[in-house]
């Protein structure tokens, strides 16, 4: 059955659950350390769990189809008129509205190799052809491995046919940055007959020296489209809640194709609660500043390389043998470590792990050096 595109699809692989290894395993859920999902350490902020407390004395009605409520909120947070906003079932539901809303069969898409694994699936899914580029920067190890963006060659790589790209920065897996001057400068280039995705799934963890103002160039840039997510910094994944702000024309055609209620009650007047929630987004950064700088004067001292990383999580090659990554995945599951095996995205020498409360990341650490040991 089906079309041989969809045949052709391998399923996205998402972090395994708790639970899952618990039985698996025959570990005790408690003990657990789940580091592979890139989801907050805090979990979801008391503001919103309030919120949601309060919403759910009315789940007898459907969700507001156009949360008016999160539109305004977001409007306002961020300077744009709500009909520039549109709202997703998590990011993923974006990414995906965007493919189908703009690109036909025939045609093409533009993303960078060891990019977000579902820009494959979503090109995929319209049986679209997928252009993707080798990217740019290159590690320090033997062999060397590439990774990061490299916009020019994405520019040169847009062909006729071409009428999206997905950029991520921060990128998943690699955690690379693309500083804004030249994301800007990239931007510029772009014939206006391309759209472009900019993927700012981990935005809220930028040092305020990193920052940049995309939302400022929908404004200038008819093609482009930001993608952010509640599922992140803000503590909110298992809500599913994201949005995309863009001029009402790329709006428009997203809206045409959106589910009207893909936004449940919940997670509405969750994402409300949250985006107001500055306490918590400083604190969620703070601790992963802090999470990051141990990983990585860790991952130094057992001489392992690593991509050094702008979001909530890193890349550690854990050996230089295609089988290491799988090998010390087991291992550290064996020991109740649940991290992220990246041989999917052609990396099977590295691991995935994301930065967790202190005390996760002494458990990995410490599980990792007995895996490496072994
Ligand atoms: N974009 C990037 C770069 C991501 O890493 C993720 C989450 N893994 C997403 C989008 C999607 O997240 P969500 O659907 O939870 O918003």
């Amino acid at each position: 059955y089906g079309p041989s595109y969809v045949r052709a699809i391998a399923p996205y692989v998402a972090g395994k659950p708790i639970s899952e290894v618990a039985r698996e395993f025959g570990l005790d859920e408690a003990h657990i350390v789940k580091l592979a999902s890139n989801e907050n350490p805090l979990g979801m902020p008391e503001s919103a769990k309030a919120a949601m407390a309060q919403a759910a004395a009315d789940l007898g009605r459907y969700p507001d189809a156009n949360a008016f409520e999160l539109k305004v909120a977001l409007s306002e947070h961020y300077g744009v008129p709500a009909d520039w906003i549109t709202l997703g079932n998590g990011s993923n539901d974006i990414l995906e509205l965007a493919a189908h809303a703009l690109v036909e069969k025939s045609q093409a898409i533009v993303y960078s190799q060891y990019s977000f694994a579902v820009y494959a699936l979503a090109t995929q899914g319209i049986g679209a052809r997928a252009i993707v580029v080798p990217p740019k920067g290159t590690s320090s190890g033997a062999p060397a491995v590439k990774h990061g963006h490299d916009l020019d060659a994405m520019l040169k790589a847009i062909d006729a046919d071409t009428r999206l790209m997905f950029v991520a920065n921060p990128n998943n897996p690699t955690g690379t940055f693309i500083e804004g001057p030249a994301l800007e400068a990239f931007l510029e280039k772009v014939p206006k007959s391309v759209a472009v995705v900019l993927d700012e799934a981990y935005t809220e963890y930028l040092a305020a020296d990193k920052r940049y103002d995309s939302i400022a160039w929908t404004r200038r840039y008819p093609n482009l489209l930001v993608s952010r997510t509640f599922s992140k910094a803000f503590g909110l994944a298992g809500l599913r809640v994201g949005f995309a702000i863009a001029q009402p024309e790329l709006i428009d055609l997203l809206n045409r194709l959106r589910q009207p209620f893909n936004v449940n009650t919940l997670a509405q007047a969750a994402a409300v609660a949250a985006l107001n929630d500055r306490a918590f987004l400083e604190k969620s950064a703070a601790l992963n500043a802090a999470g990051y700088r141990r990983l990585t004067e860790a991952f130094e001292k057992l001489d392992l390389e690593y991509v050094p990383s702008y979001g909530n999580f890193v890349l550690v090659r854990v050996g230089n043998d295609d089988g290491a990554g799988a090998r010390v995945n087991l291992a550290l599951l064996k020991q109740g470590v649940i991290v992220r095996p990246v041989g999917n995205y052609g990396l099977p020498q590295w691991l995935r792990v994301t930065i967790g409360l202190p005390e996760e990341n002494e458990a990995f650490i410490a599980a990792l050096e007995k895996a490496l040991a072994a």
